[in-house]
């Protein structure tokens, strides 16, 4: 029933139902029948209402909504698990009668409400990625529910690492990531990027640990172990999340800090210094940070991704201390979801290029203003690049590089592409390029403002563009094909870099055999431009030629994990043994899936390698987190 419903919603969203009534010569009819308002109301308002239904999530939040959780877990690294219970505070509808929650690899124990009450409940049959729904039965007065439960060892949100797996290795660690759909795999929860709720929660952990959450947090160790966190802005449940390990803060100004394990905290410290002028650069865009504080965590290497805009405290990869401040993009990029994504949220994870691609244009709108457009510029250019190699990668399914899509029945992890990140800023830089700067910015400006603390569909959005934004004379934003087809609407512009023709000017001197590595002039280059440099290598050199780079820059065993990667890529169809050791312990450390799915796929594709390649994830797969080795163990599995 519930999946007929939603077929005729979905199915409503998607008909221009005027031409349709009109089609049915029904129109006439309606217009001046006393039934026209029930006739508006069935069925374009209601409809409206229900454009952001949500395929990844059970919950039915037009009966009862989870407004507030309050949660109370203890955290046991002996078994691995965390257990307590989840309150919900509900926001109940007229009549309703039952609470639908997300649940996937819990164990549920038993459910009662405010009044005292044992509370009758079932899970129904496990779906692949959206897990078991669980359906609780009310009392009428029931104003909110507790369920008991515990987290088992597949709970795919959350990371137990030993000891060895930390920079210290001597504490345990443990870290959740929600997004997509993994935050029902540790909270019973509504689980749709549409479903807003406060939260409070109590964490007990063993002493010499520290607990730090998507809140506010502590600056030091509790005495007793037990840590109390509070957000008071509403959030969807993936953007709650926890970590807990042998933790230290350092401040890094009034209102940003930087959480890590001791022994990386200061390296981490140095390399975000830059965190307070970003902030500052950000509200001068698009108004004030509306979070309280923005504190980094530097996690262990394992994290698979880069960053995660967890409000407040924005989870990172260690991959990004350069130790020159070079990849610190991704920082800016974290803190521009605290507008995009976190204030204003994609309603369902079809939507998710107004979570990324907004927050990619932002981020670089960031950058340019600490570092000029010359620098964003490269940034442009590279994003530019994965884009069409992303397009190249998905041309037998061109559905899914449309903005808007369509992900009913899939993972929603499977629209995680650069298409929601690229062609959206893509799409974002062509609307400025033709209304202007400052008009974008205005618009841009009153959209947060407008959706603050709210989730939008595409469709929200689009209406909301063509009323707030003048169009000069004869302009067209061409949305529909930006947003609805797949690939890049034909006209275009190119992103280009000024820099980056002197780099490719640098790299046809090498090429033609004219100057050797030792002779090229590329004092002053920024890992961009490294990377503009590596990726453009011939597809086929000689030993000879390897050699001679990696002894003059030393790309093998770089610190800059951007630049390792890069090179990985260009010397793994080229047979270059030299690299070999370095390419094994880089994929046993790190678990980014940004890199290690690109080197693995490029490795099975080369004779020498494929059998190295299964061989090394054998060993690595235990220490990658579940997001990871779904993604590695599809494309093992296809091989
Ligand atoms: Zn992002």
């Amino acid at each position: 029933m519930e999946q007929v419903f939603s077929k005729v919603l979905s199915l409503f969203s998607k008909i221009d139902l005027t031409k349709l009534v009109e089609q049915a010569s029904l129109w006439r009819l309606f217009c001046f029948h006393p039934m026209r308002l029930s006739f508006y109301l069935l069925f374009f308002l209601f409809p409206a209402l229900m454009l952001a239904h949500d395929t990844h999530s059970c919950a039915k939040p037009q009966e009862v909504a989870v407004r507030h959780l309050a949660l109370k877990l203890t955290v046991d690294f002996e078994k691995k698990i965390a257990s307590g219970s989840a309150q919900l505070q509900l926001d109940r509808k007229q009549g309703s009668k039952e609470l639908w929650v997300d649940t996937r690899q819990l164990n549920i124990q038993s459910i009662t409400d405010d009044l005292g009450n044992k509370l009758k409940f079932d899970l129904q049959s496990d779906k692949p990625w959206l897990g078991k729904a669980l359906r609780i039965e009310l009392n009428d007065l029931s104003k909110s529910v507790t369920i008991f439960y515990a987290t088992t060892s597949e709970s795919a949100a959350l990371q137990w690492l030993n000891p060895e797996q930390t920079e210290g290795k001597k504490h345990p660690f443990l870290f959740t990531q929600g997004q997509a759909i993994l935050s029902r795999t540790w909270i019973p929860i509504q689980d749709s990027p549409g479903i807003r709720f406060t939260w409070e929660a109590e964490i007990t952990t063993p002493k010499e640990l520290m607990v730090v959450m998507s809140g506010n947090n502590p600056q030091e160790r509790s005495e007793n172990g037990v840590y109390k966190f509070r957000m008071n802005q509403p959030v969807p449940a993936y953007l709650v999340a926890l970590a807990v390990g042998d933790l230290q803060f350092i401040s890094l100004s009034e209102r940003t800090g930087v959480y890590a394990e001791p022994s990386m905290a200061p390296r981490a410290a140095s390399e975000l210094a830059d965190m307070e002028k970003m902030l500052v650069a950000a509200e001068a865009l698009y108004g004030k940070y509306q979070w309280g504080r923005y504190d980094v965590i530097v996690l262990p290497p394992s994290f698979p991704f880069g960053g995660m805009e967890n409000p407040r405290l924005t989870f990172a990869t260690p991959t990004i201390i350069a130790g020159d401040r070079s990849l610190t993009s991704l920082i800016a990029h974290e803190l521009a979801h605290s507008w995009s994504g976190n204030l204003v949220t994609n309603a369902t994870w079809d939507d998710f290029w107004l979570n990324e691609g907004f927050t990619v244009y932002f981020e670089r709108r960031i950058m340019e203003s600490l570092y000029g457009k010359d620098y964003s510029d490269m940034l442009a250019v590279l994003g530019y690049q994965d884009l069409i190699e992303t397009l190249e990668d998905l041309k037998d399914h061109p559905e899914d590089t449309r903005l808007k899509l369509s992900l009913e029945n899939r993972d929603a992890d499977d629209g995680m592409t650069d298409i929601a990140y690229e062609k959206g800023c893509l799409f974002l830089v062509s609307i400025e390029k033709k209304v202007g700067r400052d008009a974008f910015d205005a618009f841009v400006k009153s959209y947060f403002k407008e959706y603050a603390f709210k989730s939008i569909t595409t469709e929200e959005f689009l209406k909301y563009l063509s009323r707030q934004l003048k169009l000069p004379e004869g302009v067209q934003l061409q949305t529909n094909e930006w947003i609805y087809s797949a690939g890049i609407p034909a006209g275009t512009s190119t992103p280009k870099s000024a820099r980056f023709e002197q780099v490719d000017a640098v790299l046809a001197s090498w090429v033609s055999g004219n100057t050797p590595s030792v002779g090229l002039v590329v004092d002053g280059w920024t890992t961009h431009e490294w990377l503009q440099f590596i990726r453009h290598l011939p597809e086929t050199m000689t030993q000879e030629q390897m050699k001679e780079l990696d002894a003059t820059f030393g790309f093998t065993r770089s610190g800059n994990s951007e630049i390792q990667f890069a090179w990985f890529m260009a010397v793994i169809p080229n047979a270059f043994l030299q690299a070999d050791n370095s390419l094994e312990s880089f994929l046993k450390k790190v678990g980014r899936r940004k890199f290690v799915l690109p080197l693995y796929t490029a490795m099975l594709k080369n004779e020498r390698l494929s059998a190295k390649a299964k061989e090394i994830y054998q060993s690595a797969r235990s220490g990658y987190h579940a997001v990871t080795v779904q993604t590695l163990d599809e494309l093992f599995s296809s091989k």
